[in-house]
């Protein structure tokens, strides 16, 4: 997609690592990023220390972990006036060490609430700001993980235990304390995380069952390597924070810098070949240099489609909307 006019894309947490590496690498291809951020002094100045030219961004409160928020987001998103040609679901909080539950502000487990349930509110929300786009193909990236996907060697690791959303009884349940996982069993911090990403990569798919069709947008996922020294890792053990990055480049060969993950991100969103709307794009777990990327096989639980669609309806619950209220109404000449 070369740029005549500026498109825009909106990417959360944009205030670091991989999100605001995208941010850069987007501006760079022309595009207006608006930077979807909960601290707005510190994505300024982010923006400031990684070159952005100020025309290039503008920054908006967000805190996906307030369903309120996400609400006054896409109000103010909307009275900017900008059109939306892409939006990239990046923030995400790990927590690792917590012995208990942490709660989003509506009473929900924290790691699900941001990076589940805030962005699958957004994405019902600005499904409609997507469909007014001008651009040929409007675009929904939401990240993924390998440790979310068992039929990986990342997704192997049962520590603390693999992801699985097992019947969604905690969903169904409310999902307030005292209920924490969406199986609705006992709370395990470092699963709620690969749990939020499975949700991340089945309501992708969903989309992409029910939207793609009839709105043209172009639903994907991506992995795009273990960045390993983001600071998604800020709550784990400082040891493990010094120890995984050399890891990763010496052991595993895994490792990938927030630059070149921020430039894989921009490609899903902009490059004329990431155009197969439900795909997955990984570049694998051992890097070499000029790594293409492919199309992953996701998960047997992230191919569910029943789950996916139960999943759908009782996050609709949680999040306050009918299932189908975003339902966007088919565009002239989609496909
Ligand atoms: P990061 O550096 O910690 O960035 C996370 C971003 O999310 C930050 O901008 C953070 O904001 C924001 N955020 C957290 N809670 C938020 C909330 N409630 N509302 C709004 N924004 C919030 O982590 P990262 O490694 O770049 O991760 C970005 C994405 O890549 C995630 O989806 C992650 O799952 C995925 N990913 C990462 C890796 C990896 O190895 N790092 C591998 C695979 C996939 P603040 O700056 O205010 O904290």
């Amino acid at each position: 997609m070369e740029q005549n006019h500026k498109s825009t894309v909106v990417i959360t947490g944009a205030s670091s690592g991989v999100g605001l590496y995208a941010a850069k690498a987007l501006a760079k291809k022309g595009w207006h990023v608006v930077m979807a951020c909960r601290n707005l002094e510190k994505t300024q100045r982010v923006a400031n220390e990684v070159g952005m030219s100020s025309d290039s961004y503008t920054i908006m409160h967000l805190d996906l972990a307030s369903l309120n928020s996400v609400r006054q987001f896409v109000n103010t998103f909307r009275e900017s006036g900008k059109s939306l040609d892409a939006l990239v679901c990046n923030a995400a909080v790990y927590l690792p060490l917590s012995k208990e539950p942490m709660r989003s502000e509506d009473g929900y487990e924290l790691s699900v609430a941001t990076n589940h349930l805030g962005h699958f509110l957004l994405c019902n929300l600005m499904l409609e700001d997507l469909q007014k786009s001008s651009a040929s193909q409007a675009r929904l990236v939401i990240l993924g993980t390998v440790t979310a996907n068992p039929k990986e060697l990342g997704g192997k690791i049962p520590i603390p235990a693999p992801p699985d959303l097992g019947d969604l009884k905690g969903f169904e349940e409310g999902f307030k304390a005292p209920i924490s996982m969406i199986n609705g069993k006992k709370f395990k911090s470092g699963k709620a995380y690969k749990d939020s990403k499975l949700c991340n990569v089945l309501t992708m798919r969903e989309l992409h069952r029910r939207y793609h069709d009839s709105t043209g947008i172009v639903f994907s996922s991506l992995y795009p390597g273990c960045v390993a020294e983001t600071a998604l890792f800020r709550n784990h053990y400082s040891l493990f924070q010094k120890i995984f990055p050399l890891f990763q480049k010496n052991i595993t060969g895994g490792y990938v810098s927030e630059e070149l993950a921020g430039e894989r991100v921009a490609a899903v969103v902009a490059d004329p070949e990431y155009n197969k709307s439900g795909s997955y794009y990984s570049w694998g777990n051992r890097q070499k240099e000029g790594r293409k990327s492919f199309e992953q096989e996701v998960s047997n639980e992230a191919l569910d489609d029943d789950k996916a669609q139960r999943l759908w309806e009782l996050s609709a619950k949680l999040v306050g909307i009918a299932p189908e209220q975003a339902a966007p109404t088919a565009v002239a000449g989609a496909v």
